[in-house]
């Protein structure tokens, strides 16, 4: 029997990174899933809603062709065709790290694991049904033997107590990113990052859309001023956004809401409702009790080098509740790999939570990176809107601004809200992660004229010494 170096529960983002990295550094390794490989980013999240959304953006385009020359008669959404698009893409995706694993040797085992004991997995054969919830069985299991085992289960999402999850008017993101009609009316609960996706998605190809938002402001995370720009925008181009609203409950297409500023209980239309008010990490309650395993209801307990509180089970990604974005989890994935494979006498490898770019791809996306002090002493804050910056103003994307939060010549953190911000900004996340002064980066050409300039254009800002624009 092959005794792995790592088995690893979960075929998503950190899991088959961590099961690349591992063989790459020369060790066996076996990886298991219960649904498809890619886990929720390929097949229900970061893959699908991306691929939506580019359908979404050309929608737009065209809607607004005009204002560039080119008229365009009589356009039509095809949601059928955008779905087989979308699926299209993330069969290529599967296929590609199906692939890539299989280039490294690594043993698929399709089914469910168990952890029996710190070395040992039983993997009941079989798949889950797409409700994300019935596993079928084959009836037919293996045991795997390991010196490690990691868990990448990943998260799900939460669905409050209230809500009747049989009822077919209401919809997890994964139902609704699977779906092959396009709704007439989507009421969607939580006006976080995966309600404005969907909102962005649906509104652009034709649906009517209202927010219901239990805080005062969407993306509540996010500085005020992101949240009053998009809240502007959003609602400029018809969605309806109901902030302090609590949902209390959701019958038949109906939704009865407490606008907590008056009290009053206002029924809602939801023929189709999306709840989208967080996630929660896929735990194995039963079997963590059982080997000793500490976790809580955010996820699995973890140190910064993904050791769990049982030597020889690692954890990665979202099951640790650590945050719940891709590239956190597959850098996370990299560090567990590194440490599993690390020869004796050599250091662990520690996760930097530091800095983490977390992007919302609404119209226009926001970003933002590092984090924002609390206390201001000192700090420099600067914010340059995009419509100095050339490019913006040539394609017409003249909406947003870049904020940016600076100390002692260092920037601490960036937020911004601007045409396809996400390629721009990894410049400034490199800045904060890198402990650059402001003053090599300002003084470095950028390329002219493109979006990235806007960076250059804030830091000379912040110098004193901007000689594009004024405000
Ligand atoms: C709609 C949506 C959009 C998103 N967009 C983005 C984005 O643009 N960028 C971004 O960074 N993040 C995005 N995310 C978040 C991202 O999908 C997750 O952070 C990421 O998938 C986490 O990776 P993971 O490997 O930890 O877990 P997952 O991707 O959840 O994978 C875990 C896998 O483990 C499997 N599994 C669970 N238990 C077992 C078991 N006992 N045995 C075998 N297999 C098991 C599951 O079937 C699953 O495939 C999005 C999420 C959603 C829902």
């Amino acid at each position: 029997m092959t005794v792995y170096k790592a088995v690893i529960m979960g075929g998503g983002p950190s899991g088959h990174s961590a099961a690349v990295r591992i063989a790459e550094l020369g060790g066996k390794v076996a990886l298991i899933e219960r649904d498809f490989i890619g886990g929720i980013c390929t097949n229900w999240g970061c893959t699908p809603s991306k691929s939506m959304i580019e359908s979404a953006k050309v929608a737009r385009t065209v809607a607004e062709s005009g204002k560039y020359g080119v008229k365009v008669k009589d356009f039509a959404i095809d949601f059928p065709a955008v779905a087989k698009r979308r699926d299209q893409v993330i069969t290529n995706t599967r296929e590609f790290i199906t692939k890539l694993l299989e280039h490294h040797n690594i043993d698929i085992f399709y089914g469910e694991g168990e952890i029996q004991a710190p070395n040992k997995m039983l993997v009941r054969l079989g798949k889950l049904d797409p409700d994300g919830e019935t596993m079928h069985y084959t009836g037919e299991t293996i045991d795997l033997e390991a010196e490690n085992i990691i868990i990448s289960t990943g998260s799900k999402p939460l669905i409050p107590a209230f809500i009747d999850k049989s009822d077919p008017s209401i919809v997890s993101s994964n139902r609704l990113i699977s779906i092959d009609h396009l709704p007439e009316e989507l009421t969607i609960v939580g006006g976080g990052v995966i309600g404005l996706e969907f909102a962005t998605i649906f509104s652009n190809l034709g649906s009517k859309v209202t927010i219901v938002e239990f805080l005062d402001r969407v993306l509540a995370l996010m500085d005020e001023d992101i949240s009053a720009e998009i809240t502007r925008i959003l609602e400029q181009r018809g969605i309806r956004i109901l902030t302090s609203y609590k949902c209390l409950s959701i019958e038949k297409g109906l939704m009865k809401a407490e606008d907590m500023k008056t009290g009053n209980v206002n029924e809602i239309n939801a023929p189709m409702t999306l709840v989208a008010i967080g996630r929660a990490a896929v735990i194995h309650e039963e079997t963590y009790n059982n080997l000793g395993l500490k976790f809580t209801r955010k996820g699995v307990e973890v140190d910064d080098y993904q050791r769990t509180s049982v030597p020889g089970i690692w954890a990665v990604g979202d099951a640790t509740g650590r945050s719940i974005l891709a590239h956190v989890g597959i850098q996370q994935g990299i560090v567990a790999a590194e440490n599993i494979m690390k020869k004796d006498g050599e250091p662990l490898r520690e996760m930097d939570y530091e800095v983490i770019p977390a992007v919302i791809y609404t119209f226009p996306e926001i970003v933002g990176v590092g984090t924002v002090p609390q206390d201001l002493t000192g700090v420099q804050i600067v914010k340059v809107p995009f419509d100095i910056n050339l490019r913006a103003g040539i394609e017409d994307y003249p909406e947003g601004f870049l904020k940016m939060w600076i100390k002692d010549q260092k920037v601490l953190a960036a937020q911004a809200i601007g045409h396809n911000v996400s390629e721009i900004m990894q410049e400034v996340a490199n800045m904060i992660a890198l402990k650059t002064n402001i003053e090599d980066v300002a003084d470095i050409i950028h390329a002219h004229p493109t979006f990235g300039e806007i960076i250059r254009s804030a830091l000379d800002y912040a110098l004193e010494k901007a000689v594009d624009f004024y405000i």
